[in-house]
């Protein structure tokens, strides 16, 4: 579509970083553009109407940046989900495998309710290992899952694969 056209032309490819060999996704200059990123947050914000979503899940760090603005579009609640020791009030955590160790995710547990259902939104799917722990997270707190949204999916990764278990029939929306 022309909006698909619109975002893809505006996310740059950075090779070999953080490290030789990977090919980075840069969103910095659809961020700059007000129309790339309104439209992104339109099309986002309407996943989360479709989806029924009452709260944006945000991930550190990007996740925030997207997510925010959809949620006040949407008309819901905005809660980050954080790495390990950002957050001060009681939370839940969550551990995770990265390709070289671990890594673990909290959020605040007073954020997220038995009667909530909820969006995740970040900007690139990859081995979907921190959306996977976000999932996990959500449904520890007693809320539904609405879905996962992000801008890009790195197919080759199967991150989806990975989120089929936590989704359970919800969806995963690659814009
Ligand atoms: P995953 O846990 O392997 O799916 O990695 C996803 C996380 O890493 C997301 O929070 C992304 O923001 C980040 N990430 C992975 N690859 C890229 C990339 O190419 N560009 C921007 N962020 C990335």
């Amino acid at each position: 579509t022309d909006i698909q056209e619109l975002l893809l032309s505006r996310i740059r490819d950075v090779a070999d970083y953080p490290e030789p060999g990977v090919m980075f996704k840069d969103i910095t200059p659809l961020l700059a553009d007000p129309a790339a990123f309104t439209a992104l947050t339109d099309e986002l914000a309407g996943i989360a109407q479709r989806t029924g979503a009452t709260k944006v899940v945000g991930l550190e760090a990007r996740g925030f940046i997207l997510g925010a603005p959809v949620a006040v579009r949407a008309g819901v609640g905005f809660v980050p989900v954080r790495k390990a020791g950002k957050l001060p009030g009681a939370t839940l955590r969550q551990a995770y495998d990265l390709e070289y160790g671990s890594a673990e995710i909290e959020v605040h547990a007073e954020d997220l309710t038995g009667g909530d259902r909820v969006l995740v939104v970040d900007d690139v799917l990859a081995t979907g290992g921190t959306a996977e722990a976000s999932l996990e997270l959500i449904r520890r707190s007693g809320a539904e899952v609405a879905g996962v949204a992000v801008l890009m999916e790195l197919a080759f990764l199967d991150g989806r694969t990975r989120l089929a278990r936590a989704l359970a029939g919800a969806p995963l929306e690659a814009l």
